[in-house]
């Protein structure tokens, strides 16, 4: 039986995708560290190696906000390709490298014990990039005629809104009939549906200064304006269900006795779905109007949903069918949800590419100091994987 072959050549390979996940989890790849990237770089090409078919560097772009202020550093990407002769569909199998820790960050360590490992980066996502390996592996040293050409591309910079990564995801999207993405499940085991769309923002508040005591009518105070919006924008939580809306940082002002004519604020709208996404755009815009009417200041705003809503269509439901499928014939049943979390599986989906996009391990308290993974899920999602793909080459999702 395909399962049981699936199963025990993964069995075979756990200590080694144990080993692997400690090894690559022990190099600090926060998304700005650079050395630290090329070193992860360098394991993962020589571990794809492992793998048919050949692999190819490619460079990202880079990418300066509209403000200038702060720019993104262009980020290279690792493709490796299988084409097969007859094959009716191809798969892209993506996920990312870097992680949320820098060298500054306290958590660093690797500590494995009862089953589970904590170690920066090992559900988000170098887990799920020892899944996509090894699930791969298993699918191509299966005795079977494969009928599906695939693709794995890894970036270094979805931690950072992918906006180096942003045109190769586009191409690779368009290159491929539908995608996994290697993210982690989410606690209970549960596959993502769809996903809010994310966007970053930044308003900058020109007023006018004044001496505080003199002449303090003549001023027009920047930080006022930015707190008028920060109420509004906060409040958008309470107005719409389908909203979400934090305000990140706030700056401005200098002396005591000055009136401050500047201040800035940045902030992150998530919206469930596109209408969403139009209606907080022109609500933004009156909001900024009204502030600039009612205070006499001059605002401008940069940014926008870079991550639109990611919401599955008819093939991303059939997709999860056969995952679901594959994960039965483990014994493992597995259920999907909503979330407000985006990821570059909201991008793909943008691009026109069906997606689930958090096949990677089970664990959990991603993007803090108690991040963990549970061990046996290794094996478990990799065989997913395998089975998923064999699934997908039998039968091709394009209808
Ligand atoms: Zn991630």
């Amino acid at each position: 039986m395909i399962e049981e072959e699936i199963i025990d050549f993964l069995r075979s390979k756990e200590s080694e995708m144990v080993a692997l996940l400690t090894e690559w989890c022990r190099i600090n790849s926060g998304s700005w560290n650079d050395d630290g990237l090329l070193r992860m770089k360098e394991r993962l090409l020589a571990s794809l190696e492992m793998l048919p078919g050949s692999s190819s560097v490619v460079e990202g772009e880079p990418f300066c906000l509209e403000l200038g202020e702060q720019s993104f550093p262009a980020r290279s990407l690792i493709s490796r390709k299988k084409k097969e002769k007859k094959s009716p569909s191809s798969v892209l199998l993506n996920g990312h490298m870097d992680t949320v820790y820098g060298m500054d960050h306290p958590f660093q360590e690797v500590n494995t014990k009862e089953g589970r490992m904590h170690a920066p980066g090992c559900a988000d996502m170098k887990g799920g990039l020892v899944v996509l390996l090894y699930g791969l592996l298993a699918y191509e040293s299966l005795k079977i005629d494969r009928k599906l050409s695939w693709e794995v591309l890894i970036t270094q910079d979805e931690e950072i809104g992918s906006y180096s990564s942003m045109p190769e995801l586009k191409r690779a999207a368009e290159r491929n009939d539908f995608g996994l993405t290697f993210e982690p499940a989410l606690p209970n085991g549960d596959l993502i549906r769809n996903r809010y769309g994310v966007g970053n923002f930044k308003i900058q508040i020109e007023g006018r200064s004044a001496h505080s005591g003199r002449n303090m009518e003549a001023g027009i105070n920047a930080i006022v304006c930015a707190a008028d919006l920060v109420k509004s924008l906060h409040d958008l939580n309470i107005k719409y269900s389908g909203v979400i809306s934090n305000v990140a940082s706030i700056q401005g002002g200098e002396v005591l006795n000055m009136v401050p004519d500047q201040a800035s604020l940045c902030f992150m709208i998530r919206v469930k779905d596109y209408d969403w996404m139009k209606k907080v755009l022109s609500e933004l815009e009156i909001l900024i109007r009204e502030v600039e009417t009612h205070r006499n200041c001059k605002i401008e705003w940069t940014g926008g949903f870079r991550r639109p809503p990611k919401i599955v269509d008819r093939k991303g439901e059939k997709l999860l069918g056969l995952i679901q499928c594959a994960a039965r014939q483990f014994g493992i049943p597995i259920e999907w949800q909503d979330t407000g979390g985006a990821s570059d599986g909201n991008l793909l989906s943008h691009y026109g590419l069906p997606n689930i996009d958090n096949l990677g391990v089970c664990g959990g308290s991603i993007h803090s100091s108690q991040e963990y993974t549970v061990l046996k899920s290794l094996v478990e999602r990799a065989a997913i994987t395998a089975l998923t793909l064999v699934k997908i080459g039998n039968e091709p999702l394009r209808t």
